[in-house]
Formats: C-alpha cells, sequence, structure tokens
C-alpha cells in the first residue's frame, strides 16, 4: 500500500504533516509545532504516532515533542549538531543517515543555514521531502545562525532531488514569497503561474503545499540565484551564485 501524508496548520502560518505506513502502521510527525493538533490530526486519521522526526530546534517546530512523547511513548529522532536544544532525544542522525518510519525509509540530508544543524529528510521510493525552514515554496528560510553561501549550498543539495519529490515545508509563506519573487523575475512565466494557482488554492482555503522541486527550480528566485539572467537583473553578472543569492536573501529581509 502507498505512503499517506496527512497535512494540518499549527499556530498562525506553521505546518504540521504526518506520514503514515499502512504495510506497519508505523507514523511520524515531521517536527512537533504544538500537540493539540498533531493529535487532532491522529485522531482524524485513526493512525498511531511512533516516531518524531526533528528537522531543527526552533521552538515552532519541537514546542509538542514534551506533551506528544508522554501521550505516546514515541521515538524522537533529531540532528545531530544541534539534538542538545532538542526536548527528549532517542537517537540523532547527520548526512546519508537512514531514518526508518516502518518500512518507510528517509535518507537525512544535512541542510545548514536557517540553523546550523538543520537537516531534511527525504524518501526516495515515497519521493517525498520534508525540509523544514530551508526551502519554502517560492521561498527559503531566513539564514540565522548560518551565512548565505552555507545557505545556497543546503537549497542546492534540496534543488538537486528528483523534479518529481514533492516537498513539504514548515510555513505557509507562500502567497508573501510569490509578491517578493516578482520583484526579482517579474517576466518568469512559470512564476506568474504558480502565483495563479497560490491564489486560487488559498481562496478555497486550501494550503500551497506540496509542490514539486521541479516547478520550484522553475520559479523559485532563491533556486534561480546561478541562472545568468537572474545575476544580471540585479547587477550581479559574473558574481558567484551564492553572492546573488545573498542578495536575493538580503533584499527579502527588507520587502
Ligand atoms: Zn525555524
Amino acid at each position: 500500500m502507498p505512503v499517506q501524508t496527512d497535512l494540518f496548520g499549527c499556530f498562525t502560518d506553521n505546518f504540521g504533516v504526518l506520514i503514515h505506513d499502512p504495510g506497519t502502521g508505523a507514523t511520524a510527525s515531521i517536527d512537533a509545532p504544538e500537540a493539540a493538533p498533531v493529535e487532532a490530526a491522529l485522531k482524524r486519521t485513526g493512525w498511531r504516532l511512533t516516531d518524531i522526526l526533528v528537522t531543527h530546534h526552533h521552538g515552532d517546530h519541537t514546542g509538542g515533542i514534551a506533551q506528544l512523547k508522554k501521550a505516546h511513548q514515541c521515538r524522537v529522532v533529531a540532528p545531530r549538531n544541534e539534538a542538545q536544544r532538542i526536548p527528549l532525544v532517542d537517537e540523532t542522525v547527520g548526512e546519508g543517515d537512514t531514518v526508518k518510519v516502518g518500512a518507510l525509509a528517509g535518507r537525512v540530508i544535512e541542510t545548514p543555514g536557517h540553523t546550523a544543524g538543520h537537516i531534511s529528510y527525504f524518501f526516495p521510493a515515497e519521493k517525498l521531502a520534508f525540509v523544514g525552514d530551508t526551502l519554502f515554496s517560492i521561498g527559503c528560510g531566513r539564514v540565522i545562525e548560518g551565512n548565505p553561501e552555507m545557505m545556497w549550498q543546503s537549497l542546492l543539495k534540496l534543488r538537486g532531488l528528483p523534479d518529481d519529490t514533492q516537498f513539504y515545508c514548515g510555513h505557509e509563506y507562500t502567497a508573501a514569497n510569490v509578491r517578493f519573487a516578482k520583484t526579482i523575475e517579474p517576466n518568469n512565466k512559470a512564476l506568474a503561474a504558480r502565483a495563479e494557482e497560490v491564489s486560487r488554492l488559498l481562496a478555497a482555503g486550501k494550503p500551497t503545499i506540496p509542490a514539486t522541486i521541479g516547478a520550484e527550480k522553475a520559479a523559485n528566485p532563491f533556486l534561480r540565484a546561478d541562472v545568468p539572467e537572474v545575476a544580471q537583473s540585479l547587477g550581479l553578472a559574473g558574481s558567484p551564485a551564492w553572492k546573488v543569492f545573498a542578495e536575493i536573501r538580503e533584499r527579502k529581509n527588507r520587502s
């Protein structure tokens, strides 16, 4: 039976998401922003929580861990390089490690920049990626603990996943990201199409994710810092891609 996911909102703009292996009954929560919406999703689906896979230490991704672990005795998997900042960790993981959720196998990709130890989880057989606050649809996370060059390298790793990979991110920021992206690439047709799709989804009360890596490569300016036309439009023709990325990120911070 194919993998199942359940996506829901937490706080004002955080996403929670469950991944479920019907064969074994195993269910993982990707991060745990707050316990109540995760419990509601478990009740709605009838799934039993076996694991929490943490992407990074921020409180809006870890605040529900203690309560969920107490209720379900689930395993908590966390990034090795910042596990000391995350509560009740059972297992730490780093680049290339495999995390099993029942029979599902996720590969750990280290994606530092937003935080120093941030990781993403990629399930190759299911073509699913959980990228926390590194990549957003038409955007990317703020570079808080790392530097722009590090963040660009992390985004390149995610950009290198198969085009038909569906990715889930930590926040519903897509509408604001689209508005900003149009200031960088006003003539990008893929971006214009995505803008229409996002308006339609939000008007219908639906989330704008998951998105695919392939679609994102065509429309997300933060994944396009090495496109010569993008560098040129920012007055940075010939600059290294990470510098173009840094300029786009800086403009977004000020927007
Ligand atoms: Zn964060």
